[in-house]
């Protein structure tokens, strides 16, 4: 039984330098994490916006196009009404030089309302590009401060993992089952000393009989108002290797 307080103790210790090494890293990983996704969203925006006039602007050069094409027409068809020999041919023209002279009236206003979409778009696009390099610029600065964090507390995590595991395959699991669900409840603290007569994580006096049973270190005890595992301060301050 002194083993698996050891062990659990232990763990404790190893966790609570994790969670004071992920502290040092603070929530830079989410700050990245959001600025990355907002970068993305402001330049699909920009994308989009580039596309729409991209096409609009190549429309708007095909109806340019159509436009004369047809005024050319128009005035083919004029020549051909003073030659016409009755009144149907000259009707048939007249209809047809009409349709012409409404579909370039109708390009006309398409081209306008374009026109004005379009202006308003690119000042659009002139805030977002200036977004977009704030928004660069805070993500380079805020990368660059991650990695840093990341490079300086890499070994250090890296080698409380390893021994994390090794005392974790040396637990039973609803050992470690117990301990997780108290640590996740009680902010992080599962496992804790008697210290003056008083249960370190809730301060609450623990009753000198306890005491005593905990201090033979034979059985796993909880404290009866917070609910962590309590340890003796014997087996707390051992940092000696657990057999
Ligand atoms: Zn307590």
């Amino acid at each position: 039984m002194r083993r698996k307080l050891r062990l659990l103790s232990t763990l404790q210790k190893i966790d609570l330098d994790l969670d004071e090494l992920y502290e040092l890293r603070g929530d830079l990983p989410v700050r990245v994490e959001k600025l990355r996704a907002k970068v993305e969203m402001v330049r699909n925006s920009i994308n989009e916006h580039e596309d729409f006039l991209k096409k609009g602007t190549a429309d708007r050069a095909r109806k340019e196009k159509e436009s004369l094409a047809l005024l050319e027409r128009i005035e083919k068809l004029k020549d051909q009404q003073l030659q016409v020999r009755n009144n149907r041919e000259y009707d048939a023209l007249t209809s047809e030089i009409e349709l012409a002279e409404k579909t370039i009236d109708e390009y006309e206003e398409e081209m306008e309302a374009f026109a004005r979409q379009a202006e308003e778009l690119r000042n659009e696009l002139e805030g977002l590009d200036k977004e977009l390099k704030e928004l660069e610029s805070d993500l380079e600065e805020q990368e660059r401060q991650y990695k840093e964090v990341l490079e300086s507390t890499a070994d250090e995590e890296a080698e409380l993992k390893h021994e994390r595991e090794k005392i974790v395959k040396r637990l039973e699991a609803s050992d470690i089952e117990a301990y997780e669900r108290i640590r996740s409840a009680k902010g992080g603290k599962a496992v804790v000393e008697v210290r003056r007569e008083s249960c370190s994580g809730c301060y609450n006096v623990v009753p000198p009989q306890r005491i005593l049973e905990i201090k033979r270190d034979d059985r796993l005890f909880f404290c009866e108002h917070c609910g962590r595992i309590l340890v003796s301060e014997d087996i707390a301050e051992d940092d000696s290797p657990v057999e």
